[in-house]
């Protein structure tokens, strides 16, 4: 017999678990049900497609077995057991090691973490055993075979006499220590109850021997306890459930034990459709972003059912990208069992369901943010970007169903405000929806730009994700509500005296915004008066479709367009140092140059943008001081 290794990264979850000061232990055992319930999926799947095999439901069952006195636990199944080789791959590393690597130590200590994010199942059991044997006779063939472990050292792999096909999984459980029981996982009743708990809904029969006490025959008075082989589980699903019957704590069982997530998911739906189109769904909103949600290996979709028979794992058409946060499942009556991915998506029955279901986490999200607004809050911050993507990458086509999900920071209120909320607060003579970018709350709020603005008392909404002003260009306005940046051209502010001022000041310093305008060639469109400036000496302004927080963005693509924002630079002419500039100008045309590169400079750096040259900026600075 030859010790094998496990492989690096197996390893390391392995001592996670037999080192896991794990409080939901528990759980070992719903792992490894699920386990022999998967196993006896699969026979049930091959019985679709190959007539020699019959599934007869009656043969098809998990036991559980404890023994006190050899301090085992056995976890056996019907299902389509390993071959050695299985054993070997399936046992002997991690499914999905890649996304172990994801992980940092930090991450790694917290165990529940990790049985929430991975597959891991299996090794769970090391959290209650010292040794675990799993000896298994796969389906069409005569030989058996014992996997055993002892956890870190390694496993062996050797042949075995077995009769029936399937899985045997023995855990010999730990001996209790100072501060840790373990006899608990050998007693009848906290097994039963465990069962119940986490597996309840499992559609095949776990058994167990249960001792009971029942009346003696023949007599009216005496007792003896009796051994009987009892089925634990209802088998009855949770979606078949009534929802008066059901707890919250159901629903979040329902959800780990799913693995959807690892955190204590927001809301749950449970939908119970009758009619034309039969279905069943519970759909769950997480609180936090899995942690590959925003890249590419995150894969949206609901499990699907058919009838109680899981037939897919991720079905992504049951949900649109905006809601690819959604977590659940849907079961149908309706959908035939052996239908291919092909097929699926051109059923009419579940492009009906992917719409019911759409109309329903629409509704769902809107009553969380009207009725439990913190709540909402948690979600948006979690998956607000989600939403605002779904408003851009449709072209709007999906705005009616998105817009009034969205929310932004409020320059007056200081918190998230929705766009109703914003019109709703309008004075008659606003015309606009104003909003700001910039990288934080706080950046924004000393911007110059939105000097005029604010004075003017209207609400700003601050943007300070890349996506939002793009969503917004798409979105274009809200209830006949244009939206509008501070740092566009026209604010549509209403005249007054200050206008007829620009008019006659622009005329005045005509010769002089020429010669700054000269000095930027190819840098500013324009030099202006400014009309929005009221402390600030200079900013920079946008016209045209593509603003300077958009062109930032679009340079920090990998596939950089080279697209440019038509800027403006705004002075302040009631601002002492234009009363510099125009000193210069009368005296001395090189000075002039020289300022209005620093102001240019200083306009970029207040708006986020390089300085293309620090160190003439510097030495521009230098020649300023001496
Ligand atoms: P997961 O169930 O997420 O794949 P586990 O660690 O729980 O991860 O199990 C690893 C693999 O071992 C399973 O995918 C399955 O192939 C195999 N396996 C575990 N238990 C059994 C069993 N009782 N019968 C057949 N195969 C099993
Ligand atoms: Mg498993």
């Amino acid at each position: 017999m030859v010790q094998k290794q496990f492989k690096a990264e197996s390893k390391r979850l392995l001592e996670m678990m037999i080192n896991s000061i794990y409080t939901h232990r528990e759980i070992f055992l719903r792992e490894l049900i699920s386990n022999a319930s998967d196993a006896i999926d699969k026979i049930y799947y091959k019985a679709l497609t190959d007539d020699s095999l019959v599934f007869d439901q009656d043969n098809y069952y998990i036991k559980v077995v404890a023994d006190k006195e050899d301090r085992t636990l056995k976890i056996i199944d019907s299902g389509i057991g390993m071959t050695e080789e299985e054993l070997e791959n399936n046992l002997g590393t991690i499914a999905k090691s890649g996304s172990l690597a994801f992980k940092n130590e930090t991450e790694l200590k917290d165990g529940y973490d990790i049985i929430g994010q991975f597959g891991v199942g299996f090794y769970s059991a090391f959290m209650v055993a010292d040794t675990v044997t799993v000896i298994s006779k796969p389906l069409g063939s005569d030989v058996a075979y014992k996997w055993e472990s002892t956890g870190e050292e390694g496993y062996t792999i050797e042949q075995t006499q077995k009769d029936e096909v399937g899985t045997e999984v023995i855990l010999k459980v730990k001996e209790n220590s100072e501060d840790e029981r373990f006899d608990e996982y050998l007693e009848e009743h906290r097994l039963q109850q465990i069962v119940k708990k986490y597996s309840d809904f499992i559609r095949y029969p776990i058994k167990m021997d249960v001792t009971t006490r029942k009346k003696k025959e023949g007599s009216d008075d005496e007792y003896e306890e009796v051994r009987e082989e009892q089925v634990v589980n209802s088998m009855v699903p949770i979606w078949r459930k009534n929802k008066s019957e059901l707890t919250d704590e159901d629903y979040e069982n329902f959800y780990q034990e799913k693995r959807y997530g690892f955190d204590k998911p927001i809301k749950h739906v449970h939908i119970s459709v009758d009619g034309m189109l039969r279905y069943n769904a519970i759909l769950f909103i997480p609180e936090t972003i899995p942690f590959d949600y925003y890249t590419k290996e995150y894969e949206k979709g609901l499990e699907l059912y058919s009838n109680g028979v899981l037939i897919m794992d991720k079905c992504a058409d049951l949900l649109p990208d905006y809601f690819s946060f959604v977590k659940g499942m849907v079961d149908s009556e309706d959908l035939s069992l052996n239908i291919s991915r092909e097929m699926l998506q051109h059923d009419r029955q579940l492009k009906q369901i992917a719409k019911n279901i759409k109309n329903k986490i629409k509704s769902e999200l809107q009553r969380l943010l009207k009725n439990e607004r913190e709540d909402y809050k948690k979600f948006y911050e979690s998956f607000g970007r989600q939403l605002k993507f779904g408003v851009y990458s449709n072209f709007g086509s999906d705005k009616d169903v998105l817009q009034d999900l969205l929310m932004f920071y409020s320059s007056t209120e200081k918190q998230l405000v929705t766009l109703d909320e914003y019109v709703s607060r309008m004075s008659d003579d606003q015309k606009y929806i104003y909003y700001a970018t910039g990288e934080s709350y706080d950046r924004i709020e000393k911007l110059p730009q939105t000097e005029l603005v604010a004075d003017k008392g209207y609400e700003i909404l601050y943007f300070t994700e890349d996506i939002d002003e793009f969503a917004i260009k798409v979105l274009m306005s809200y209830k006949d509500k244009e939206f509008k940046s501070v740092a566009s051209g026209d604010l549509g502010i209403e005249a007054d005296e200050n206008d007829a001022n620009t008019e006659a000041e622009a005329e005045e310093y005509k010769e002089i915004f020429d010669l700054m305008k000269e000095t930027l060639a190819g840098k500013v469109k324009d030099v202006r008066v400014s009309k929005r400036l009221k402390n600030h000496p200079v900013c920079l302004a946008s016209e045209g479709d593509v603003s300077i927080e958009m062109e930032k963005v679009i340079q920090a693509m990998p596939d950089n367009q080279h697209i440019k924002a038509d800027k403006v630079l705004e002075i302040n002419t009631g601002h002492d140092v234009f009363h510099s500039v125009k000193e210069a100008f009368e005296n001395d045309k090189g000075k002039v140059k020289l300022y209005t590169n620093l102001l240019y400079n200083q306009a970029c750096m207040i708006e986020g943008l390089p300085v293309e040259d620090p160190v003439e900026f510097s030495n521009n600075i230098c020649k300023v001081m001496v």
